[in-house]
This record gives structure tokens, sequence and C-alpha cells, in this order.
């Protein structure tokens, strides 16, 4: 059974759960009611600021 690990955004609270695939994911903290994001701790995803850049690398296209 996998375990996700899950952190508050609003009170910074972590913890982990047992789930299984069929679980619904919770979305609420436990401590304050706070939402919480999933953190997959092999996985280094970082959401910096700012959003999202376009990369420049458009393919050739004829014309112009
Ligand atoms: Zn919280």
């Amino acid at each position: 059974m996998p375990t996700y690990q899950y952190a508050c955004t609003t009170c910074g609270h972590e913890f982990e759960l047992f789930q299984s695939f069929s679980e619904d994911a919770i979305t609420l903290c436990p401590e304050c009611q706070g939402e919480v994001r999933k953190v997959y701790s092999n996985v280094g995803v970082v959401f910096k600021g700012g959003g999202f850049y376009k990369t420049d690398s458009r393919p050739a296209s004829s014309g112009e």
C-alpha cells in the first residue's frame, strides 16, 4: 500500500497516510482544515513563483 505524504499549506503540518489507489486523496488538514498538498519524497517538485515559462524552441516552419 503506497504511502502518501502531505503538507498543509496553511499551518505547515506534515503527515503521512497509507492509502490504496482506490481511496480518495484528502484535501483538508486534520489540524486546521486548511488546504493540503501531496509531497513526493523522492521527487523534488518545486513550484516557484512567477508561473511557467515557454521554452523558446519552436519547430522550424516553412515560410517567412
Ligand atoms: Zn493545517
